[in-house]
């Protein structure tokens, strides 16, 4: 099992769910017991789908406010 959370930078990433914690690419480490986990997958694939989502999302919310007419 996988979970997905949000680092404090606004990354999204995914992490076993067996983990203790894990490092973002930014260079924070989140606690997984911390974290606010935001979905839970069944395998890496799943999860890197979801993230791939969230992270869409974040970017559509922001272009559409500094598109507007
Ligand atoms: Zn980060």
């Amino acid at each position: 099992m996988f979970v997905v959370f949000r680092c404090s930078c606004g990354r999204h990433l995914y992490s076993l769910k067996d983990a203790k914690s894990r490092t973002c690419p930014c260079g924070k480490r989140t606690i997984l017991s911390k974290a606010r986990v935001l979905a839970q997958a069944e395998d890496a694939y799943a999860a890197g789908d979801i993230v791939r989502k969230l992270q869409l999302e974040g970017h559509g919310m922001t272009g559409f406010k500094s598109a507007g007419p």
